[in-house]
């Protein structure tokens, strides 16, 4: 199940996004094949960049989220389009360890040039960490619960909470807002057990009833194709496509996000360039 709730609650000064991600962390962890830890920590940060893709308005709009982690630790990469359509890889090495390094945010919604944040990482929370960039890069309050539970390979739930204080909200209202936060417990928990919906209406039925809301459903899908390869591979240039050629045989491509080899023989090569 894919979900993702949106909302304005606390007279229209806070936005509120329920996720249920629990598809996309069961299709990241097949795709990959991670052990539980690497698979929770990817899960995590996938529903950040769906919460933060659902943010997105131009029709060609898209996010990525790197986190380089530092030693003993590994990088995980997340990205998705306006359409949350999501991807992300993790790096085999990392554990599902976030310690030391940085996090940086690619935003390209439609302007002059994308948006660039980053931040350090204060936690091994993916939760804490998110909450830091956007306090430190956007300058947004935010509360950011997010959470995955995996039983061996099976992605149990995985999903969030996020609420964005609009500008010009009250003092009253941030103080509602970090009161609700701390009611939220297990989110992985209350998913599995009520999805989103359920979700919105255990925390927010006092704040959500008579307002507007939407409901989305992401995915996980990949925006890796033969032809954009193949497009890619053309600006390499011919002898050097044909130098590969001579030594591996082939020109092999690897897609990090979805796991995908294309393989390119001599006949493709020339055929990029007629
Ligand atoms: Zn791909």
């Amino acid at each position: 199940m894919n979900r993702l709730y949106k909302t304005l609650i606390y007279d229209k000064q806070v936005s509120l996004s329920v996720l249920d991600t629990t598809g996309i962390a069961q299709d990241a962890r097949d795709i990959h094949r991670l052990a539980p830890a690497a698979a929770k920590t990817l899960a995590e940060l996938l529903t950040c960049g769906t919460y933060m893709a659902g943010c997105l308005k131009s029709p060609k709009g898209a996010v990525s989220i790197t986190v380089k982690a530092g030693e003993n630790s590994g990088s995980v990469s997340v990205s998705g389009d306006v359409d949350l359509h999501m991807r992300g890889y993790i790096d085999g090495s990392a554990e599902g360890r976030l310690c030391g390094g940085f996090m940086t945010v690619v935003k390209d919604d439609g302007f002059f040039r994308p948006f660039t944040g980053a931040c350090e990482l204060v936690s091994d929370d993916v939760s804490k960490n998110m909450e830091h960039y956007f306090d430190i890069s956007e300058q947004i309050p935010t509360k950011v619960r997010v959470a995955a539970k995996f039983d061996g390979e099976k992605c149990v739930a995985a999903g969030g909470i996020v609420m964005q204080l609009l500008p010009g909200a009250s003092p009253n209202t941030a103080a509602a807002v970090e009161k609700k936060a701390a009611l939220i417990g297990d989110v992985a928990a209350d998913i599995a057990a009520l999805g989103a919906e359920g979700v919105v209406k255990k925390y927010f039925a006092g704040e959500t009833e008579g307002t507007y809301s939407y409901i989305t459903e992401p995915q996980y899908k990949c925006n890796c194709s033969r032809s954009k390869i193949s497009a890619l591979l053309a600006t390499m240039g011919r002898a050097e496509l044909e130098d590969i050629i001579k030594e591996q045989g082939e020109v092999s491509v690897h897609c990090h996000y979805c796991n995908t080899a294309y393989k390119f023989g001599s006949e493709d090569i020339e055929k990029l360039f007629k």
